[in-house]
């Protein structure tokens, strides 16, 4: 077990010793990270915590001394804190430092490390649930906004050749820039040989909205991983999926990273399924 940990099988209401985590963000109540994480430390009778904290934006430095004056042991960071946490933790993982963004803070002894895991979390949940292995294999990336550039330089880093197609040619630079040389910028026609394509725009999140790009690209054998979780199905995930393709939405890279975040705080390994079921999603 993690250091200094305390297993209470059966008693989840915290004590005077319980370890505490938490998120902050705006907006941050209709967040799935409490459910999630807590269904964990249950399950593996772990005396901790994890509680929802709205802070407002511009306030995202200020919550990392609370965390350090409180003995806070976990921090999840989401919109809008990610970049200015990044500026004032103690240190930086690899990826958290490319990305200059933090969605997880770690104590390690006196010191606050602030990592990224959305890209870790995307790798594994491909690796995972559709039995990708990026290594040497050429990817497509639909968009280069925030979840993107993470997903790019995750799988640029695990030996992916990717092709980045997005609508602003800058932002595609910037995050060809972010994720080195593995990475590209591509074109649409690109999509048709790539053996997984990624849907990392924010095109299906509402009814109305285009297809993020034409199906007709899309070959027989390919995998697709598409991002969005909220609809479970996106318009593009079922005209993929239709053709007789293999796909998978964004729950995957939701719970992997969540569960990269619990397993720094705790040493232990997250009970994916587990906190899958909490949240009423299923892999
Ligand atoms: P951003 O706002 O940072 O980026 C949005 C992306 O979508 C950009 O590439 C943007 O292109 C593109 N886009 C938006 N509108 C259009 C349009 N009309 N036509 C073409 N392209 C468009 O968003 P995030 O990166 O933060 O999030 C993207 C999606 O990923 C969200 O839908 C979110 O639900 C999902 N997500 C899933 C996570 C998970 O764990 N599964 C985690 C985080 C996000 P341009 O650069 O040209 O503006």
């Amino acid at each position: 077990s993690g250091p200094g940990t305390l297993r209470l099988m059966g008693q989840p209401a915290p004590t005077g010793t319980t370890r505490v985590a938490a998120v902050i963000g705006d907006p941050v109540r209709h967040s799935l990270s409490p459910t999630l994480h807590n269904a964990g430390f249950r399950h593996l009778g772990l005396d901790w915590t994890y509680v929802a904290l709205p802070v407002a934006a511009g306030s995202g430095e200020a919550a990392v001394d609370a965390m350090r004056v409180l003995g806070i042991d976990g921090l999840s960071v989401t919109m809008p804190h990610k970049a200015a946490v990044a500026r004032v933790v103690d240190r930086l993982s690899p990826a958290a430092a490319r990305l200059g963004a933090v969605n997880c803070v770690q104590r390690s002894g006196d010191e606050l490390v602030g990592h990224n895991t959305d890209g870790a979390g995307f790798v594994q949940s491909v690796r995972a649930q559709l039995g990708f292995e990026p290594h040497g294999k050429p990817v497509v990336v639909l968009g280069a906004g925030g979840a993107a550039v993470a997903v790019i330089a995750a799988l640029a880093e695990a030996g992916a050749d990717v092709a980045v197609v997005n609508r602003s040619r800058d932002r595609a630079e910037r995050a060809v820039e972010i994720a080195g040389p593995a990475a590209r910028v591509g074109v649409e026609g690109d999509i048709s040989e790539a053996e997984l394509v990624v849907q990392a725009t924010s095109l299906g999140m509402n009814s109305a909205d285009p297809l993020p790009c034409d199906p007709g690209y899309l070959r027989h054998g390919q995998c697709i991983a598409e991002l969005i979780y909220h609809p479970a199905r996106t318009p593009f995930l079922d005209a993929a999926t239709a053709g007789g393709l293999t796909g998978v939405n964004g729950v995957g890279m939701l719970l992997y990273q969540a569960g990269e975040q619990f397993e720094l705080w705790t040493g232990e390994q997250a009970p994916i399924d587990v906190m899958a079921t909490a949240v009423g999603l299923s892999l």
